[in-house]
């Protein structure tokens, strides 16, 4: 049961405002326990910390959302009225006032390495952090990010990233990573006195290129991808009814997810970036 689902610490020093949220999807447990081992061990010495349950109906169920995915919602003209739109609203608050935010996640997919989504203002952040693979959208234009936790804090200006702590069903392998990258982002913001060393990994950069949305029932990829298997060029990866998905050079697939319902999302494309 999640007592209190925002926890805000204030230092006593003057210094930046920042976000850690995790269970913004209820079944990605990983983020749930750093969090809660943050809540009791943070010390913060500079400016306002918040520690966010995103979703906590989501968390108490271990389902990914109650009704909607909370993770798309993150726009001032979304206007539902389930649970989680409302819950967005509230957290766009506390994010109108942060600096930057970290969204700690974790995949579907069975097996893979960590990784993390940002925009080339979060790089600066990751040098600091152990993720091989950062995906981005290197777009120059703000008002296209998505209603991501992390498009809606880039969008009005601050940092927004997001961090894949690895595959959901093995989150006791993945804690540490998580705990360690959430004090990393600390210290890069000043907020704690602390030096976390890193394992100054080789970064890739990725980029996403496009999003596909499953139109019919019967969509098949042509086998099981893991996150960031490269695609044959110019050769049908999936089956969409009668449609043939085809992936262009130098290009991978993101979050392969054949069982959606229809209209979900089934895959990210990426490139790799030299
Ligand atoms: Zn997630």
């Amino acid at each position: 049961m999640i007592k209190d689902s925002i926890i805000k610490t204030v230092g006593k020093l003057p210094g930046k405002t920042v976000a850690i949220f995790a269970g913004t999807h209820g079944n990605e447990k990983v983020g749930i326990f750093a969090l809660e081992k943050l809540e009791k061990d943070l010390i913060v010495k500079k400016g306002t910390v918040y520690l966010v349950y995103a979703n906590p109906p989501a968390i108490e169920a271990n389902k990914r959302f109650i009704t909607k995915n909370l993770n798309r919602l993150f726009s001032r003209h979304e206007k539902g009225d389930t649970y989680e739109d409302i819950r967005a609203h509230e957290l766009m608050g506390i994010l109108d006032q942060c600096d930057a935010l970290l969204d700690i996640h974790s995949y579907n997919s069975p097996s893979g390495d960590q990784f993390s989504f940002c925009e080339p203002n979060g790089y600066d952040i990751l040098k600091l952090m152990d993720f091989p693979i950062i995906v981005s959208r290197l777009d120059p234009d703000p008002t296209m990010y998505s209603t991501t936790t992390m498009g809606y804090m880039n969008k009005k200006g601050g940092i927004g990233f997001c961090i894949e702590c690895g595959t959901s069903n093995r989150e006791n392998d993945f804690l540490e990573l998580a705990v360690k990258s959430s004090y990393q982002f600390l210290q890069y913001f000043g907020n704690i006195d602390m030096v976390i060393p890193n394992d100054n990994i080789k970064q890739q950069v990725i980029k996403n290129e496009r999003m596909y949305y499953k139109k019919n029932l019967e969509f098949k990829f042509v086998k099981d991808f893991k996150d960031f298997e490269v695609l044959p060029a110019g050769k049908p990866f999936a089956f969409d009814g009668e449609e043939s998905l085809i992936a262009g050079e130098n290009e991978c697939i993101i979050f392969p997810r054949p069982n959606v319902p229809a209209g979900g999302e089934v895959c990210l494309i990426g490139s790799f970036i030299k």
